[in-house]
């Protein structure tokens, strides 16, 4: 069985490529994984898994074991709640209607955002359709990216503090499964489901993680550089008292962020927990 090959760390679980946000081919993420010393990678690239096959072959050719994974977009009221999903069967059904629904509704918002912008700033739909590769999940850093190609920001960060941010008369909201059935789509197409950085500003309430949870949540993401110290430690104590799987990644976007590949990174043991629960596909051996 595929599940019990070995595989050597360290490890990255939190990998984007162009294919959603990430600024990079598949191909070319694998690469900058490899050039950072890791061993293993996944690629998570929001609501699709399109990504997978080109990535699978670059990471192989590198003598890298790949780990087929997405973050699926997932709301909590005002939360944005982002869910780490390994090893999922890329053709389950329910699965596939969440997220194609999720990439539409997408669609439909960033030309909401880029009317209500283009009132205020020069920029039309066209130069956000410049910003993305045929087929990618469409995000607000596309629209962060025609900013700074029209000069009205320098970069993606300064695009997120100031047009695109949440609390703006820009923002619009996507449409997203509420947590629990997003950990419930997860674990009904076979995947282990991890919540990405759990610990910033906006915790989720305690009663939706113990939902999530017995809907079959399998871990936390708790090293990451968004996630805070005290909130941490909270989810920290919680892994350990439910014996989940903790993990540790970059969430690298190509250029798009300064998170750098290998900046954290997964244990050994918690890998191999990921492998022998993911039932929906199995990691590709170099
Ligand atoms: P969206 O899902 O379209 O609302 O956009 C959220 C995405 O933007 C996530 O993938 C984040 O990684 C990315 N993002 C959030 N804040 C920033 C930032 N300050 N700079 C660059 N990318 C960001
Ligand atoms: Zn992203
Ligand atoms: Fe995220
Ligand atoms: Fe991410």
């Amino acid at each position: 069985m595929p599940q019990h090959r070995r595989f050597e760390g360290p490890t990255d679980l939190h990998l984007h490529s162009s294919h959603s946000d990430g600024t990079e081919p598949p191909a070319e993420v694998m690469a900058a994984a490899h050039r950072h010393g890791l061993h293993t990678a996944a690629l998570t690239d929001h609501d699709t898994t399109s990504g997978w096959a080109e990535a699978a072959e670059a990471a192989t050719s590198l003598g890298m074991t790949f780990v087929p994974g997405m973050e699926l977009s997932a709301r909590h009221r005002w939360r944005s709640v982002h869910l780490l999903a390994y090893l999922v069967d890329p053709d389950d059904a329910d699965l596939r209607a969440m997220t194609d629904r999720i990439r539409s509704s997408r669609l439909d918002r960033a030309q909401i955002m880029a009317e209500r912008i283009s009132h205020d700033y020069d920029i039309a739909w066209d130069d956000i359709v410049a910003q993305t590769t045929d087929g990618a999940t469409v995000g607000r850093p596309h629209i962060a990216d025609a900013l700074v190609a029209r000069g009205i920001v320098v970069d993606r960060t300064e695009a997120f503090a100031s047009i695109l941010h949440p609390a703006g008369d820009y923002y619009v909201a996507l449409y997203a499964p509420d947590p629990v059935t997003a950990v419930e789509l997860v674990v009904g197409a076979g995947g282990v489901p991890i919540v990405a950085h759990p610990a910033g500003r906006a915790l989720l309430p305690d009663s939706v993680l113990t939902a999530m949870l017995d809907a079959g949540l399998a871990g936390f993401e708790l090293h990451h550089r968004e996630n805070l110290p005290e909130p941490t430690a909270l989810l920290a104590e919680l892994a350990a008292e439910r014996d989940l799987i903790v993990t540790g990644s970059s969430d690298y976007h190509g250029l798009g962020k300064p998170n750098m590949p290998g900046e954290n990174t997964t244990a050994d043991d918690m890998v191999a927990r990921i492998f022998a629960l993911g039932r929906g596909t199995a990691p590709v051996f170099p």
